[in-house]
């Protein structure tokens, strides 16, 4: 049957980053293959262990001696998800290809419903998360004012509620493998390259075992990083607001000039200068670390180093 197939191109790559998920690999596997039975093509999955230190790696071993289209990248160290994703995205054979959390936060259940829209023509399937009743409350104030402020300045539209868990088409797959940066934002990138997409909800559920890789400065870091990735308004906006500043100290002056011609010379203004002085020097700090912000991107990007090491792959035929 063409779906057990391990040679040839398959028509799905399934791609799954692991970062200490040894305690959950069993019950992913265990829900995924009922999900993938069920379409009836032929698949590959691709697991990208990203450094993990428990033994997650061991536990992928042990599944693919149960199923040889499960293939194994181990990176030489933890790269972080979205250097994971690239990985994957890179080594997949197939006409389309998902992604999607292996903590079981993605239920592999509408794995079904993407493919079929993909069948469908769409070229970018998004499943959008409905509810966020399994993040903290500050964690879902960030992100809605991240998606916010995100949609307001960036030069793309990323739907609210999309996250990794999307189905690509080989066009897409093959247009994001073609860009070039370093600084990995990968829905940003997804949502970049165009195509038609649609999309599919779903519930998020609660991890099952282990906590999130991610603590808040992770978080902060990252909505930076895809920000800065898609708008230059962060660094722009200091012109306009130096502007808007110098105006008013330009009319303060002529203000004070002339009173002190008309009325003669007092000295109070202590609190007026000290304000003058602070906010100033705030502003400047702020813009400076602005520029800072995109210098370090621009230091990462002109570095041109790799995305990610691997330091072992298992069951791909042709090895880079
Ligand atoms: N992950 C990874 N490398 C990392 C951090 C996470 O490959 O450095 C994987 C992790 O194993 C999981 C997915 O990325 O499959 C999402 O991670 P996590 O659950 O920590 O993130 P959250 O769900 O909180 O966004
Ligand atoms: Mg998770």
């Amino acid at each position: 049957m063409s779906s057990l197939s391990v040679t040839g191109q398959p028509k799905l790559s399934l791609i799954l980053p692991f970062h200490n998920e040894a305690g959950i690999l069993r019950d992913l596997f265990q829900r995924l293959y009922p999900a993938l039975s069920q379409l009836g093509l032929s698949y590959e999955i691709i697991c990208v262990d990203d450094g993990s230190t428990d033994k997650t790696y061991q536990a992928l071993l042990r599944e693919r001696e149960q199923d040889l289209r499960i293939k194994i990248v181990r990176l030489a160290r933890n790269f972080g998800k979205e250097a994971a994703l690239s990985c994957g995205l890179r080594l997949a054979t197939g006409l389309s290809a998902i992604t999607m959390d292996s903590d079981l936060q993605h239920p592999p259940e509408i794995i079904p419903e993407l493919v079929a829209k993909w069948q469908n023509g769409a070229e970018l399937v998004y499943a959008i998360r409905k509810n966020r009743d399994t993040d903290s409350q500050l964690r879902r104030f960030f992100s809605h004012a991240f998606y916010a402020i995100f949609q307001k300045i960036a030069d793309i539209k990323l739907p609210e509620g999309a996250g990794d868990f999307c189905l690509l088409d080989r066009k897409v797959i093959n247009a994001v493998n073609a860009l070039p940066e370093r600084n990995r934002f990968m829905k940003g990138l997804v949502t970049w390259v165009g195509f038609h997409h649609e999309t599919v909800p779903f519930e998020v559920a609660p991890r099952p075992r282990g906590s999130s890789n991610w603590n808040f400065f992770h978080l902060l870091r990252f909505a930076f990083d895809g920000l800065s990735s898609f708008s230059t308004l962060p660094l722009r906006v200091w012109t306009w607001s130096g502007g808007l500043v110098s105006l008013i100290a330009l009319t303060y002056g002529v203000y004070l000039t002339l009173r002190t011609l008309i009325y003669g010379a007092d000295v109070p203004g202590y609190a007026s200068v000290m304000v003058g002085i602070l906010l100033l020097g705030g502003l400047q700090l702020l813009s400076l670390g602005m520029i800072g912000e995109y210098l370090a991107r621009v230091f990462t990007e002109v570095k041109g180093r790799p995305i990610y090491f691997i330091a072992e792959q298992i069951g791909f035929d042709d090895k880079p």
